[in-house]
């Protein structure tokens, strides 16, 4: 089979999702006009909802996962692309309504694409993936609203993960004082000190929500990974009109608050969503990511792994247990 390629491909059965690894030609590829060959792809918390079924965000199987993916066009009915151009795809939901990068090919829509960035290898670009996109996405709204490293300490939720380990090391580089709250206690302190991380938060301390609506103005800007109670908890320690960065939910969907921070403090939440995401700007958080993430940080935060390693690494990311970021070498 002279076009074949190993995918990861989902299918669905009494409510149940399953995996296997299989061997597909382009023919079972879906539309669109530029075909990648894909050499990485990378595992976020998403990617764990979806290899194991949840969060409702697959509308129909079989179904190749992988939320962002790097390679080369290998054919393209598109002007804006060439045979052989590097390639990066995050966001637009692939790998939820779109085959996405867990397979030796992908096909997508031309205008998904942005050019493998300037300084950073294939593998690299992965490590960063939507995660450490979506880092840069936050503290770009940060910086629009004010933060700058005079200000005083940030505060990075779920630090030990991608998208916190990213935010902590770009943060650290740009000359912030960064405080890293992680739930895996002591152990995980020496690693967020070589990330940057001034201090470390143990997670318990936020974890139960804040005893009031508004306590102790503490932080002067936050990226949070984590959203519930913790979130509230840091809504409720913010300066006087800072924001903080609203990225995840590995916490949960409910944030016990008020309106009492944001009418009497003037605090912030900026909602920061890495899939529809205009192509200037995705442009722009690359290059800044190029420019302002120290490569060997990420280096040093990043594990490789192949497709079979998936359904393991699938359910291990939703227990909180995977530190920094996975690429998934195809
Ligand atoms: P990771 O699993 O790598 O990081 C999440 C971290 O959150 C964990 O490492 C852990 O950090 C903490 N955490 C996990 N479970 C819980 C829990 N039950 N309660 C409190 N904290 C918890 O995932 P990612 O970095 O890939 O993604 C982080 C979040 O951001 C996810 O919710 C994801 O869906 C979201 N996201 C949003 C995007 C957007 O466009 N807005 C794009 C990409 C991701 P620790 O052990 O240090 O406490």
């Amino acid at each position: 089979m002279p076009d074949g390629f190993k995918a990861l491909l989902l299918t669905e059965a009494d409510g149940k999702v399953h995996a296997a690894i299989e061997e597909l030609d382009d023919a079972a590829l879906p539309a669109g006009d530029v075909t990648v060959r894909v050499s990485h792809s990378t595992l976020n918390y998403k990617d764990g909802l979806i290899l194991n079924g949840l969060g409702r965000l697959v509308r129909s199987y079989p179904h190749v996962p992988g939320v962002d993916f790097a390679g080369e066009v290998e054919s393209s009915n598109s002007p804006a692309w060439r045979p052989g151009d590097r390639v990066i795809v995050t966001g637009w939901r692939v790998g939820e309504l779109h085959w996405g990068g867990y397979a030796g090919k992908a096909r997508v829509k031309s205008d998904w694409l942005v050019p493998l960035p300037r300084g950073l290898t294939p593998e690299r670009a992965m490590a960063i993936g939507t995660a450490g996109f979506t880092s840069m996405l936050a503290i770009m709204a940060l910086e629009e609203h004010g933060l700058s490293p005079a200000g005083g300490e940030v505060v990075v939720t779920g630090a030990a993960g991608g998208l916190g380990g990213i935010a902590v090391a770009v943060l650290a580089k740009l000359g912030h004082k960064v405080a890293a709250v992680t739930g895996r206690g002591a152990a995980e302190a020496d690693y967020l000190g070589t990330l940057g991380a001034a201090s470390v938060v143990d997670r318990a301390e936020l974890a139960d929500g804040p005893k009031k609506p508004m306590l102790g103005e503490r932080w002067a800007g936050a990226v949070d990974a984590v959203g519930g109670k913790v979130l509230a908890a840091v809504v409720a320690q913010l300066r006087y009109r800072a924001s903080v960065a609203v990225c995840g939910n590995a916490g949960g969907i409910e944030v016990p608050t008020t309106v009492l921070p944001f009418i009497l403090r003037g605090v912030n939440m900026l909602g920061i969503d890495s899939v529809l995401c205009p192509v200037p700007r995705r442009m722009a958080a690359w290059e800044r990511l190029a420019r302002d993430l120290p490569m060997d940080l990420l280096d040093s935060m990043t594990t490789r792994a192949s497709l079979e390693d998936l359904p393991t690494l699938g359910k291990r990311i939703l227990e909180g247990g995977v530190r920094g970021r996975v690429v998934i070498e195809l």
